[in-house]
């Protein structure tokens, strides 16, 4: 049974979800219910609710990354309505999602856009955790493949060895996400997980053997222990299903259940 345990990573995206007090709480229910040596967790809130996230996650010592949503490649100027990675790492943020699905669909962000980011978060020394996924229409053209390398090689271009250690891919695809998406299968995941891993191991050697490879997309309770057991997957990138402290414990718990993994 595959299973890289001493990387594997889950987490939620909270979306344009929960005020700064309602993260807050979030977190803190989170600290008193999930188990501790499970693994890393991740919790990506809205930009208004960091500071009270990085709070909670102090007082808590829950080993949780808080991510943030998107930022600007640029330390500053003007970009009315932007964050820079500066400002991230001021508040005390650990993270920078890259390229959701979302920011690329709805708010046209580039392959291009995205190497900016990656670089300007990691020069900050935030860590990167980048979305790449193929749209319904370039998997039923068959180059869901192409898409996602891609994506992949053009935001990690330039970056260099010794900045392995601070990446995460997450690989959504984009027909599986949110509310009238369908989760992928194993056999839909598991050739693009090794196609992935394969870029990251000839850009870095061994160091893009252990980047974290996340899958994310209609996660629950009912599968999420069968998409760990996928080669190459070390962890979840879940949305809607782990919104409240016992969404977020059940999966955690299907993942140990169906994975065989012990925390
Ligand atoms: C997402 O939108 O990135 C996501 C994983 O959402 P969900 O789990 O709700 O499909």
């Amino acid at each position: 049974m595959w299973i890289n345990s001493s990387s594997l990573l889950l987490g939620t995206n909270l979306k344009m979800n929960q005020t700064a007090a309602e993260t807050g709480r979030f977190i803190i229910e989170l600290a008193e219910v999930l188990p501790r040596s499970f693994g890393q967790y991740f919790i990506i809130p809205p930009f208004t609710s960091l500071a009270a996230a990085v709070r909670a996650r102090d007082e808590s010592e829950l080993p949780v990354w808080i991510g943030a949503q998107n930022m600007h490649w640029e330390p500053s100027g003007a970009f009315t309505g932007e964050i820079s990675a500066a400002m991230l790492t001021a508040l005390g943020v650990d993270l920078a999602l890259l390229g959701h699905a979302e920011r690329r669909g709805l708010f046209h962000e580039t392959d291009e856009d995205l190497q900016r980011k990656v670089q300007a978060a990691l020069a900050a020394g935030l860590r990167v955790l980048l979305c790449i996924g193929e749209t319904a229409g370039e998997r039923a053209n068959a180059v869901g493949l192409e898409t996602v390398g891609r994506q992949l090689k053009i935001a990690l271009n330039g970056i260099a060895a010794d900045q392995a250690p601070m990446l995460q891919v997450a690989y959504e695809p984009v027909w599986s996400i949110g509310a009238g998406g369908t989760p992928a299968t194993p056999d839909d995941i598991a050739p693009v997980a090794t196609a992935i891993r394969g870029l990251l191991v000839s850009q870095f050697g061994d160091g893009g053997g252990a980047i974290p490879i996340l899958y994310g997309g209609s996660v629950d309770p009912t599968n999420a222990g069968i998409f760990l057991q996928v080669p190459e997957i070390t962890g979840l990138f879940v949305g809607r299903a782990a919104w409240t402290p016992p969404g977020f414990l059940a999966i955690v718990d299907s993942a140990r259940d169906m994975s065989g993994r012990q925390s």
